[in-house]
């Protein structure tokens, strides 16, 4: 008998036997209220009836066939039902399985289009795993610890993150488009930046919201040398911050590509990257993709849910819920030194526990997310120093499920400080 990897090391002993709507079952058959849906994938809860019966009826039609020899109906359809939700002018679409995936595909579609070697990405970002993907991501050490020499050709910004600096949003957002600009007209001249790469907020990085003058100021520097603005929507798109994309968030940004993954097909892997017909011919069949992409089962799963957002009012509901929950874990927080900031847009909060003097405190937030987990309710962690406690519930939370999680959350904040 072959033994799991140590690489397969979980933060909660749970044994998934089976999953509905929010709510994981452990093969004692014990409830655990599931705030973490797959890691922001499982938006339209665990095995949606709409999301099974699509996957069924694809996996006895045709399970794969792959997109270089022949197209299949799951893929064009939903090609064409991304049209309802792509910001205007984002006409064309293209299929890979994962967001690690599709994130190299923008990196290899912003080099072939604009011919320019750097990409730029942010401070505390996070892109993936995969060797180009991680080669952009700084939001932990452990991705990228003896795994070099990485990827070449990508510089960091710094991120907006008024928090940590200690200014008010406007100083921040300032000061990283000063140095910014400094970059650009020094260590990454900006003739030689072919993207941006940014995510509407952290997510692994510590569920930070990118202020939208931040991404105002990308949209009107991307414009003004020609650098293509990628937003990695892998964990805010379908959505989850209560809007259909996290970039929208900001006003009168359009990007010029959107990665899109994890909530787009309820679990199956599939990811994808949107653009401008203009740009992503600029790419040539044969460069990019893989044996799986667009896979058929997915690409209906993908339809289903896709459907389930947007006739069950999911992005709406993520909204209205989101602001309840984020107005409780406030409420829970009060009188609590180890929490220095609650944070919240739409189902993404996040709780960040600081030591006495301030600084990211890891392991009061690993005793609490166990003490939750004890509780029955599952959480993640996130953040550089792993110090932040995040909430991502499912899009079809209900009312009664977020004060079912806020109880046992208080719980947890008791029995853990
Ligand atoms: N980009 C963002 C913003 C993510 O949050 C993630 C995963 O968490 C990825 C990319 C990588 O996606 P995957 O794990 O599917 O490769």
């Amino acid at each position: 008998m072959a033994q799991l990897s140590p690489l397969l090391k979980q933060a909660t002993p749970v044994q998934a036997a089976r999953g509905e709507g929010v709510y994981i079952y452990d093969t004692e058959d014990r409830r655990h209220l599931d705030f973490t849906a797959g890691i922001g994938v499982t938006s339209t809860g665990h095995c949606h009836p709409k999301v099974v019966k699509a996957a069924q009826d694809q996996v006895a039609t045709l399970i794969h066939g792959q997109y270089t020899t022949v197209m299949h109906q799951p893929l064009l359809k939903l090609a064409d039902k991304l049209g309802e939700v792509l910001p205007d002018g984002i006409d064309s679409v293209f299929f890979t399985n994962s967001g690690s995936e599709a994130v190299e595909a923008s990196v290899r579609l912003a080099r072939q289009a604009t011919g320019r070697p750097l990409i730029m990405a942010f401070d505390g970002g996070f892109h993936g795993r995969t060797m180009g993907a991680a080669a952009l991501t700084t939001s932990g050490a452990k991705i990228r610890a003896g795994i070099g020499p990485m990827m070449g050709g990508v510089t960091f910004a710094p991120y907006p993150f008024a928090y940590r600096y200690g200014w008010t949003e406007e100083q921040t957002v300032a000061f990283c488009l000063a140095e910014l600009d400094r970059q650009l007209a020094s260590t990454a001249p900006a003739s030689d930046v072919a993207a941006f790469i940014i995510e509407p907020v952290l997510g692994e990085g510590g569920y930070v919201r990118t202020p939208a003058a931040f991404l105002q100021g990308l949209r009107e520097r991307a414009d003004r040398h020609g650098i293509l603005l990628i937003v990695d929507e892998v964990q805010t798109g379908f959505g989850r911050t209560g809007k259909f994309w996290g970039h929208q968030h900001a006003e009168g940004v359009t990007p010029d590509v959107i990665i899109t993954a994890k909530g787009l097909a309820s679990g199956f892997p599939l990811s994808a990257i949107a653009a401008p017909k203009a740009i992503m011919e600029k790419a040539w069949p044969g460069s990019q993709g893989g044996t799986y992409g667009g896979n058929a089962v997915a690409c209906a799963a993908a339809l289903a849910t896709l459907d389930v957002v947007l006739t069950e009012g999911l992005v709406e509901n993520a909204r209205v819920q989101g602001e309840k929950l984020v107005a409780g874990v406030r409420d829970a927080a009060q009188g609590i030194a180890a929490i220095g900031d609650v944070r919240g847009i739409g189902l993404m909060v996040g709780v960040e526990f600081v030591t006495a003097d301030g600084k990211p405190d890891g392991a009061t937030a690993a005793k609490v997310h166990a003490a939750a987990a004890e509780q029955g309710l599952l959480l993640l962690t996130c953040g550089v120093y792993g110090n932040v406690v995040r909430m991502i519930p499912a899009l079809i939370v209900t009312s009664e499920q977020v004060d079912e999680g806020l109880a046992l959350w208080t719980k947890a904040l008791n029995n853990a400080l």
